[in-house]
């Protein structure tokens, strides 16, 4: 240190242009030095994750690709005619089986969910609660509104009711009222074609469009809502109906293949269990794998 103050001593004596010339290279030295590594700092920061970017990667969650969700399908909820052929009971439940079906759904930590809560999960990655189940009602018979609706009503249960159009407003079946009543007591209305026709054996593209797109467009100006949710009449079904039934606009198509696990490439052929006038059946629709 002592030699260093030396030479700076007689560089300032006798060489003073060489002293100052040195000390400004030092200082542009020092300078530089700064700058770079100030910059490289505020470059590494930059890619180093914030708090804000852990949060916003933390409430962005990967979208579910299979869930269990159970898809009971309901017709006629009425008590049986005399005389009524098995075949028709398949279809129908007792209104005292239906609310004890109900009662079970409460009493075991159920909850039932429209069918636009399914596209919902899949699509946009919204949540289900514990125990999801849909409730779906077929066809747009009026036992539905008479039986079924005061019993949801009163268990609080949304659910999911397939019409075809050509039957709204016939005997023993629902009229558009009633429809739109529904639909303000909570049940989402969706699509089943216009005659419950047999949409497989169809060949005539104009039929199909009818079946299909005009049955939508019919409902949802009786409505007055979109329509995401289809049924396909008979759970009948193949690649160019599906295609047909995404191409209208519909989010989700529910068949009756016996299954409750639901997964995010399937929104079109979803499984559902047929409900009858049975407990043990019931309960077995809820569990199966
Ligand atoms: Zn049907």
């Amino acid at each position: 240190m002592k030699r260093l103050l030396v030479l700076l001593f007689y560089m300032h004596r006798f060489h003073k242009p060489i002293l100052w010339t040195a000390l400004a290279c030092v200082a542009v030295f020092c300078f530089c030095f700064i700058v770079f590594f100030r910059g490289s700092d505020s470059k590494a920061v930059a890619v180093q994750p914030t708090i804000e970017m852990v949060a916003v990667a933390a409430s962005t969650p990967s979208l579910p690709t299979t869930q269990r969700i159970p898809i009971l399908v309901y017709h006629n909820i009425r008590t049986f005619l005399p005389h009524e052929s098995v075949a028709d009971k398949v279809y129908t439940v007792e209104p005292d089986v239906f609310r004890t079906q109900m009662q079970y759904l409460k009493d075991n930590g159920y909850t039932p969910v429209p069918m636009r809560a399914v596209s919902d999960l899949f699509e946009k990655g919204t949540a289900l609660p514990e125990k999801p189940v849909v409730i779906t009602l077929d066809d747009g018979w009026e036992s539905q509104y008479t039986n079924a609706l005061p019993v949801l009503k009163e268990f609080g249960f949304p659910a999911t009711a397939y019409i075809y159009t050509v039957v709204i407003g016939h005997r023993r079946f629902l009229a558009w009222d009633q429809v739109r009543e529904m639909q303000t007591q909570g049940i989402e209305i969706g699509g089943h074609t216009k005659t419950h026709a047999y949409l497989t054996r169809i060949t005539d593209p104009a039929i199909f469009v009818d079946e299909i797109v005009e049955s939508k467009r019919v409902t949802e100006e009786k409505i007055g809502t979109p329509i995401t949710a289809f049924a396909y009449p008979f759970g009948l079904y193949s690649d160019a109906v599906v295609a047909a039934v995404k191409d209208a606009g519909y989010r989700t198509a529910r068949t009756i293949r016996p299954g409750i696990v639901q997964t995010a490439d399937a929104l079109f052929t979803l499984h559902a269990s047929l409900i009858q006038n049975d407990m043990k059946l019931f309960v077995a629709a809820l569990e199966r794998e």
